[in-house]
Parts: C-alpha cells; sequence; structure tokens
C-alpha cells in the first residue's frame, strides 16, 4: 500500500462540498484570538476532558454496583429475619398455652387423686367415674405434653433460623460497611483531584478572552465535552478526520489571529507548530 493507500484516503474529505459553505465554515471572520490565547484553549480542553474522566470514573465505581447488590441481600435477609422471630414469638405464645394447658390437666388429676385418697368417695360407681377420670386425665396429660414438645421443637429450629440469619446479616452488613468506605475512600481522592484541576481549569480560563471562551463552552456542550481540537498533521483532533488541500489553503491563507473551525465537526480548530502547514 503506497502513501496514498485507501487507509490515508479514507480521511480526506469530499472535495465536491459546496464552495461557499466551506468559505464560512473555515474561516470564523467575527471571532479573533491571538494565537497564544488560543493554544491556551487547548489546555483548558484538556483540563475539561479530565473532569469529565474524573466525574464518570465517581460515577462508575465498583463499589457502587457492589453495594447495591449488597443492599439487595440485606433487605431479603432482614425479611426473612422477621419471618423466624415471627415465628419464634407465635411458637413461645403456644408453647405458653400448652403448658398451661398440661397445667390444668395435671391440677385436676392432683384434686381427683387427693379425692380418692381420703376416703371421702364410697360409692363403687362413683368410685370407679374417680378412677376413669384420673385415667383419662393421665391419657389427656400425655397427648398435651406431647403438645409441648412438638411446639419446643419448632420453637427451636426457628430460633436456630433466628441465630442464622442474624449472623448472615451481620456478615451482610460488614461487606457493605467495607464497600462503603472503599467508596468514600476513592470519592475522597477524585473530589480532592476534581478540586484542583477545577481550579486550574478556572484559572487558565481567566486568561481566555470572554467571546472565545463562551464560543468554546457552547461548542463543547454541544459536541460530547470536546469544544477545541489541535490541527494536527492536518489532521482535526476533534473529529480525526484530514483537511482536504482545499482546507488546507484556506488554513494556510487565514491570519494567525482568526478562529478557524472545522468544516466536519464545527469545533474550534487550533494551529500549532504541529499542524503540517
Ligand atoms: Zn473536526
Amino acid at each position: 500500500m503506497g502513501p496514498a493507500g485507501p487507509r490515508l484516503e479514507d480521511g480526506h474529505r469530499p472535495l465536491d462540498r459546496p464552495r461557499g459553505l466551506s468559505h464560512r465554515h473555515i474561516r470564523s471572520p467575527q471571532l479573533n484570538a491571538a494565537p497564544a490565547d488560543q493554544i491556551r484553549l487547548l489546555d483548558v480542553q484538556a483540563l475539561d476532558v479530565r473532569l469529565q474522566q474524573l466525574a464518570h470514573k465517581r460515577r462508575s465505581l465498583p463499589e457502587h454496583a457492589e453495594i447495591e447488590s449488597l443492599n439487595k441481600d440485606l433487605t431479603q435477609l432482614r425479611d426473612l429475619l422477621v419471618a423466624a422471630q415471627t415465628e419464634e414469638s407465635d411458637c413461645a405464645r403456644e408453647q405458653t398455652k400448652a403448658e398451661q394447658d398440661v397445667d390444668q390437666v395435671r391440677q385436676r388429676a392432683v384434686r381427683d387423686q387427693k379425692r380418692l385418697d381420703s376416703g371421702a368417695v364410697s360409692s363403687p360407681k362413683d368410685l370407679e367415674n374417680l378412677q376413669r377420670e384420673i385415667t383419662s386425665l393421665a391419657k389427656r396429660q400425655g397427648d398435651l405434653e406431647d403438645v409441648v414438645l412438638e411446639v419446643m421443637e419448632r420453637r427451636e429450629s426457628a430460633q436456630e433460623r433466628v441465630a442464622e440469619l442474624t449472623e448472615r446479616v451481620s456478615s451482610v452488613q460488614s461487606k457493605i460497611d467495607d464497600a462503603t468506605s472503599r467508596r468514600d475512600a476513592a470519592f475522597e481522592s477524585l473530589d480532592g483531584e476534581t478540586a484542583t484541576v477545577t481550579k486550574e481549569r478556572e484559572v487558565i480560563a481567566g486568561t481566555i478572552p470572554a467571546d472565545l471562551l463562551k464560543l468554546y463552552d457552547k461548542l463543547r456542550e454541544q459536541q460530547g465535552g470536546v469544544g477545541a481540537a489541535r490541527l494536527y498533521q492536518r489532521r482535526c483532533e476533534g473529529c480525526r478526520l484530514e483537511l482536504n488541500i482545499t482546507e488546507v489553503n484556506e488554513v494556510k491563507a487565514a491570519s494567525p489571529d482568526t478562529v478557524l473551525r472545522c468544516e466536519n465537526c464545527r469545533r474550534i480548530l487550533v494551529r500549532t507548530s504541529e499542524s503540517g502547514l
């Protein structure tokens, strides 16, 4: 592939664009600024890019996703914990009730036994009834004690679940605390650098003519954060397109004070010693 191969040609603009348009676009006779001011605009641009990068980095810290996902886990675990705690206190209530039932039956059996032992009941029919009731109360007490045991088992497993979930909640919470302090440390460092760069930007921007800075800020907003581009080896570094020969000649003919605009991307095009003119 020769020096004029397709790769190079790709970067060229078509030559058949309307002449009047080109003339109006490449030169902005309304706006003039000393070459040194134009070059300092590139310094402002570099700082603005840096500020954008810092803001992007701040927004996309891996800790954000980590904390979000851990918080989801935490919410789920807390719901499960509340459910287990509710189950445990329900069991506790049920256990108390079942124990009271056992007590009642036991007291009644004790009363019956005392009556039987006192000899106050003498009729064989009454004695038989009393005996039968004591037997039936014993069976009833046994059944109720089984209920108590069953409730106690359920309560115990609910307690184990509460303990396990409490442990997991606290483990996730400490992971959140850890990620949060990593995030905050990153914030601190990024915010510190942002403050420094912002100050530096302010100082340099303060030395640039207001009309040039205003145009730059407007273009930067429209053009994804890049309002001024260096013309490097006949190529606009904003859109990477190479100027065609007509445009190069127009640039060459323009006064150094003229603020040029890239015809393709409309950005301010700044000439330097490396512009290849
Ligand atoms: Zn361009």
